[in-house]
């Protein structure tokens, strides 16, 4: 069953929302690599010269790396499953090639495998 034009474009408005917010959350404390679009670098934060200071630099930084981390792989997901749309590989199964759920996509639209698959890749 092949997805409709207007569930694509549906689903290409909300990944281009969400590349937007994710770009714009890391844009606030993390600088783009001018080499690959996809990754970030932290800022190290400038509070000031106390000790205090220092010590509120080096915990903001670490908490700032870890959201970085997980905001890149957000960043990530949304950028392969927009070349997925532009391939029309999207909605299709990277491991059985079956079509994806509609209501699975529309829930999750970064998803590139079917819930049988993706419950076997768990392991149970
Ligand atoms: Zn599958």
């Amino acid at each position: 069953m092949a997805l409709s034009k207007k569930f694509l474009q549906e689903i290409r408005e909300i990944l281009n929302k969400q590349k937007e917010k994710l770009e714009k959350d890391l844009l606030s404390f993390a600088r783009p690599n001018s080499k690959n679009p996809e990754d970030f670098e932290t800022v190290f934060p400038d509070f000031g010269d106390s000790t205090e200071d220092n010590s509120n630099e080096v915990e903001v930084y670490q908490d700032n790396l870890a959201i970085e981390d997980s905001l890149e792989r957000s960043l990530r997901d949304v950028i392969h499953a927009l070349k997925r749309l532009d391939s029309s590989a999207y909605g299709t199964c990277k491991y059985c090639g079956k079509s994806i759920d509609e209501d699975r996509l529309r829930a999750r639209p970064t998803s590139s495998s079917c819930v049988d698959c993706k419950l076997k890749l768990k392991g149970h």
